[in-house]
This record gives structure tokens, sequence and C-alpha cells, in this order.
């Protein structure tokens, strides 16, 4: 059985007209069924099975259910589970196995989400397809010729292909967003810190965080009001106070609403068809009272430099904990020590994460650091005064998730460049820590799905989910 929402599923299992084993049995054989699809690294068969039953033993005795009681979930290989395969979709984690539960996972067990299993990623997080993959690439359930989109592409894919009703990814540049509009669903990237990052491989750690991919804006703002929020493990989550979400998008009025729309994301150089139909969700909610803002950005065009600039720099250090002594895989090959660190990273990592090691320690260099890495941390904080200056004036920035729609498989693989610009209009609320979202408001004349991205100043989650479910594709 496939429920297009949490809330029916809920339903459902609260009526008793369904269990959760036979909710999970349902969606392992669906996960079996797709297996070429390379959606999952590890599928918990077992475990979900058996968690489901403990959930409906519990329930039947009498106890109240969580707040996502029985929610089958993905989560990306790059979150930590106790006890499973952390892979980061990498060839020198290929054997590692976590010793704990990531703070976002561990709250979402709390309130009675069943783990279906850890999705395909691109190595690391670093890329825009899922083809960085060590385990291959995922096709987009859409058409199975193009790719759904990275680096959380198997997240994405199993959600718009019912293996999953909601899973885990996370976002550095876009990497929860970006996949989330080549697959046609939801995907929320929160307010920096606002979920802890205890168990998330560090990336980028000034710019990570954990993000939600759902059917729905209702789903993924239940399922952030659950992660939300302090975390001890992680000095940088906020203390902000959770407000309820749902409330929050309840209180949304599209009378009087001021969307931003800046010039510079609709360049020439964007599909005409996106462009087209993002502008035509923009005048259905001027029609309905919201007002149309036209503002200026006028520093877009470095977003993504800058951007490159900064996660290489951090990545260079983050990654320099791989080194064949501490996790993972180690080279068989080595004479002496300093050989077994360079072999078995020379074997273990793919090529975009070697790309970004190299240009991240280039960028910190003596003699480069200031031209490049001290340029790109003033150029972040002229972006940060902007989209603040930005949103004083209005509600929400708005523009189209990717500049093209879902691109072929191997298309964009031999320009790195090419690629990078996947990201465009998805790493300015990565650059400043602003919450963003993808939602869903149109196909495209090959059936392709487009998505609308819309960014809130900090912390109004809320808000910018009542937003988005005024403009979701019906
Ligand atoms: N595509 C971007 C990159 O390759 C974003 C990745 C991400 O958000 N993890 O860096």
């Amino acid at each position: 059985m496939q429920f297009s929402s949490y809330h029916d599923l809920r339903d459902a299992l609260i009526s008793r007209r369904i269990t959760c084993e036979e909710v999970v049995s349902g969606y392992l054989e669906r996960i079996e069924r797709h297996r070429d699809d390379n959606i999952y690294i590890t599928v918990f068969h077992d475990g979900a099975l058996q968690r489901a039953r403990e959930l409906d033993r519990k329930f039947s005795e009498g106890a109240p259910p969580g707040k996502l009681f029985g929610m089958p979930m993905a989560i990306k290989d790059n979150i930590a589970m106790k006890g499973a395969r952390l892979t980061c979709a990498s060839k020198i984690l290929d054997s590692y196995e976590s010793v704990y539960d990531a703070t976002a996972v561990a709250r979402l067990d709390a309130e009675d989400a069943i783990f279906l299993g850890k999705t395909n990623m691109d190595e690391f997080a670093m890329g825009s397809s899922n083809e960085n993959s060590a385990f291959g690439p995922v096709p987009n359930p859409f058409d199975k010729t193009r790719v759904p989109g990275g680096s959380s592409g198997g997240s994405a894919a199993a959600v718009a292909a019912g293996l999953a009703l909601a899973a885990l990814g996370s976002d550095t540049g876009g990497s929860v967003r970006q996949p989330a509009g080549f697959c046609d669903i939801v995907g929320l990237k929160p307010t920096y810190g606002r979920i802890s990052r205890y168990g998330l491989v560090a990336f980028a750690s000034s710019f990570d965080q954990i993000g939600v991919l759902a059917r729905t804006c209702g789903d993924a703002s239940l399922v952030l009001g659950v992660m939300a929020g302090k975390d001890a493990h992680d000095a940088t989550s906020s203390s902000h106070p959770v407000p309820d979400y749902s409330a929050d998008m309840d209180a949304l009025r599209v009378e009087g609403l001021r969307i931003g729309v800046p010039k510079e994301y609709f360049h020439e150089s964007l599909n005409r068809e996106v462009g087209a139909i993002v502008m035509a969700k923009l005048h259905e909610l001027r029609d309905r009272g919201a007002e149309l803002v036209d503002i200026t950005l006028p520093q877009s065009d470095y977003a993504i430099a800058a951007y490159y600039i900064l996660v290489t720099a951090e990545a260079s250090s983050n990654l320099a904990r791989f080194d064949g002594a501490r996790y993972g895989y180690r080279s068989s090959e080595s004479s002496d020590m300093q050989a077994m660190y360079v072999n078995s990273r020379t074997e273990g990592f793919g090529r975009e994460v070697k790309r970004r090691i190299m240009l991240g320690t280039y960028v910190l260099s003596a003699g480069y650091y200031d031209t490049y890495y001290k340029k790109a941390q003033q150029v972040r904080r002229v972006f940060q005064d902007s989209y603040r200056e930005a949103l004083e004036k209005v509600d929400v920035i708005a523009g189209p998730t990717s500049p093209f729609p879902p691109f072929g498989i191997g298309e964009k693989t031999a320009d790195p460049l090419e690629m990078y610009l996947a990201d465009v209009f998805t790493v300015p609320a990565s650059i400043v820590g602003m919450p963003a979202v993808s939602v869903p408001v149109g196909l495209d004349s090959s059936n392709l799905p487009v998505g609308m991205h819309l960014i809130c100043d900090f912390f109004e989650e809320g808000k910018l989910m009542g937003i988005a479910r005024c403009m979701q594709r019906q």
C-alpha cells in the first residue's frame, strides 16, 4: 500500500486499519523490486521488520504513539547509525561501521520512526548528480536515462519512487534542494545550526546541514520539528527555541505576502521552460493577493566561485582524518607509514574528492591564502549583508531551484565546471546560512520536474514551509 503523506499513513495506523509491520513489509518488497536502481547502499531488512513489530506491540499495549509513529524513512549514507555501515559512498569507508547514532537519527528514533536503510549519494556529498558514488549512479525515477540530482540523489529517488515516505539528506550547497527539484518532491535545508551535525560526516563544517526530503511540506516540517534544537554534542547547534512549525504554516496568508524576485535569477542562460513554469507560479500567487517585488542581488555571479573555494578549503582539512590508519580502507601495498597514508588515500578516494582536496589545499597554502581563501570569506560576508538587507524588504526570495531540468547520466561528468553550475541558485542560502526549500511547481514538456526555490530569514522555517505549501503542484 502506498501513502502520499504521513498524515494519511498515521490515520491508517492509529485507527488500526494497518500495522507497522504491514507498512514496512510493503516498502521492503518495493525496495527489493527496485534493487537495480541502486537507490539504497544498505537495507535494514530484518532490523526494520523487528522494529515495526516492536512498535505494533507497544501500541497494542496502550503506549501512546510517537510523533513519527511508523514513518518509514531512509537515511543518507553520510549520517551515522549505530552498528550500521557508514560508507559516504566512498571506497575508503566501504567497510566502516558507525559506533554511535547521529543526534538527528536518535531524535527520530525516539519518536517511533522506522529506518529502512542507507541511501546512495555522491562520494562525501561532493556532487550534483549522484554520479560520483563508488556504488554507481542512481537513475531518476521520472526518466531512467537522467540523473536524480545530488548529492542526496538516493534519498530523493527513494522518496520519489515510493521506497521511503521521507528521507534525511545533507545539504552543503544544495544537496537536499537540487535533487528534490529533480525528483518532484519537497527538499528542506534549515537554518545553519537548526539541526545538530553530530554524526553527520563533515564535508564543509560551516555550510553542512542535515535536511529533509518528503512528499509534502507538512511531512518535511514535522520531521524538522522532531530533529531541531540544541544538542550538547554540537557546539554550533542553535539554542533558538523550536516553534510549532505546523501552527506557523497554518498562520501563513498569501494576501499581502511580499515575494522578492531577483532579476539576476532570471538570466538569459536559464532554461526557458524552467523560467516560464516558475514565473507562472509566481503570477498565480500574485493573483491570489501576494505582491511580487523586483529585487537585485548583484553579487550573484560570484556565488559559485566563493562557494567552491570555501568548501574545498574546509573539505581538505576535514578529510585529512581518512588516512588508512583510523577508519576503513587501508592499502596493502605500502613499505612504510608515509606510503601507507598516500596509497590508502590514492586508492580510497574517487576523482572528485581528490580534485577538491587538492583545490582546497591550494587555496589555503601560503601565498594563495590571501588571494583566494581570504577573498572568498570577504565575499561570504557581502552575501550575508545583501541577503539580510533584501529580506528586510520582502518575506521570501523566490526563483528556480536549478537552471535546467534533470540532465542525462554522463552528460556533464567530463566538465566539472559545467557540473558546478547546477548549484548556482542553491549555494547562496548555504553561503549565508539561511533556511531554503525546493518545492515542486510543475513538469516541463518532456514531463521532467521543475522546482521552485525559496529562501527566508534565519529561523523562519515555519513561514518558509507555509509559503512552499501554497506553491506546491497538486
Ligand atoms: N553540488 C554541491 C557540491 O558539489 C553541493 C553539495 C552538497 O550540498 N553536499 O558541492
